[in-house]
């Protein structure tokens, strides 16, 4: 029998996520974001419950091709654009839309010989600093691509730095107002926080919002809010088993480092998860777990294949018994992603995109 870690990715909750997100920016189009090998999940796995998405955004042309490749005919949007000439080809070959963002990118434009235009989307640097021209360089950057006949529609597109927290968006939202203003073409402006926290605002909603972290259940202003408030669903659970049990007196330690000490008798099961499977190393004793569905917590260190928890709580739970890292147990109880990902001082996209290829993956 192999380890009995397992993860399931959820089908219906995908599908109830993205549903969310579309009335979170009524009217809006949606892209479902599905870089990282869709935040980890696997796009043919998770692409059963996408497919309600007016359109896939992602960075990769192998990820592109791979969405093609499940029938996909719709749009597909490369969110970094081409990374050099060649890359061209595939994108008038597979129909892809693409982002500008740099000079670099229109000089391999006005050198492609293509039969077909491309439908670019321009990206302004309102104020996050990644990628994007800056304001005042929009207006030329556009009319020059205008000029190409290598290039058919041009929209518009930008990035908020702190859609999340109470920095907000409005600043970055007037500068693209204003760097915009009287161009023509569809706009696409929020990630999941901007939707969810500001998606009654026509501005910040534009024609396209492109959700990535919302749609695979977490909340991406946690612990601000939970999932549970947003109204999003688990996409994914990783659970295991109860390999053994120890009984504990006052005194005795757990695990690497004996960071942990029984205040007095105690029950653990040692559960087949560690950070070699994706677990982070950085949960301490009294992160959350799930076992056969009840709240309880992690004790001591994270090793590379096993993790302790404490039983008290769980009377009859022993060998063989379920242990959820995240998401959802047998019993419909709900462990967000959030919260380890909190304990280990990190965030929900990160846990998700961590998971170890030694663990199987199921769909439901
Ligand atoms: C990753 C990404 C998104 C999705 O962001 P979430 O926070 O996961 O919703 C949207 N737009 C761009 C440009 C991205 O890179």
């Amino acid at each position: 029998m192999p380890r009995p870690i397992q993860a399931t990715i959820h089908t219906a909750a995908l599908r109830h996520n993205l549903d969310r997100m579309r009335r979170a920016a009524p009217g809006a189009k949606v892209w479902a974001v599905v870089k990282a090998n869709a935040y980890g999940h696997g796009i043919e796995r998770a692409f059963e419950g996408l497919r309600g998405a007016d359109g896939f955004a992602l960075l990769d042309l192998d990820e592109a091709q791979r969405v093609r490749a499940l029938g996909w005919r719709g749009p597909i949007l490369l969110l970094e654009g081409v990374f050099e000439a060649r890359d061209l080809e595939l994108c008038s070959r597979l129909g892809l839309w693409h982002t500008v963002h740099c000079d670099e990118q229109i000089d391999m434009l006005a050198m492609h010989k293509t039969h077909v235009p491309h439908r670019v989307f321009l990206k302004l640097n309102s104020g996050m600093n990644r990628l994007g021209f800056a304001p005042q360089r929009l207006r030329a950057a556009w009319t020059r691509l205008a000029a190409l006949p290598q290039v058919d529609e041009i929209s518009f597109v930008t990035h908020f730095s702190d859609a999340d927290a109470a920095g907000g968006i409005e600043a970055q939202l007037a500068v693209f107002d204003e760097a915009t203003r009287d161009l023509p073409g569809e706009r696409s402006l929020s990630n999941s926080a901007a939707s969810l926290r500001h998606g009654g605002d026509a501005a910040a909603r534009g024609d396209w919002i492109r959700p990535g972290i919302a749609v695979y259940g977490s909340a991406p202003d946690a612990p601000e809010h939970d999932i549970a408030h947003w109204g999003l669903q688990p996409t994914m659970t990783l659970a295991t088993r109860i390999i053994a049990v120890q009984q504990l007196q006052r005194g005795d330690t757990v695990g690497y480092g004996s960071s942990f000490t029984a205040p007095g008798p105690l029950r653990i099961g040692v559960a087949a998860c560690g950070y070699a499977d994706g677990y982070p190393r950085h949960c301490g004793t009294g992160t959350p777990v799930l076992v056969e569905g009840v709240r309880t917590r992690l004790i001591g260190r994270v090793s590379m294949d096993m993790i302790a928890v404490d039983l008290s709580a769980v009377a009859q739970a022993g060998f063989g018994s379920e242990v959820t890292l995240w998401g959802r147990s047998g019993n419909g109880a709900v462990l967000a992603i959030d919260e380890p990902a909190q304990a280990a001082g990190t965030l929900g996209y990160e846990l998700m995109c961590a998971l170890a290829q030694r663990v199987p993956v199921v769909v439901e």
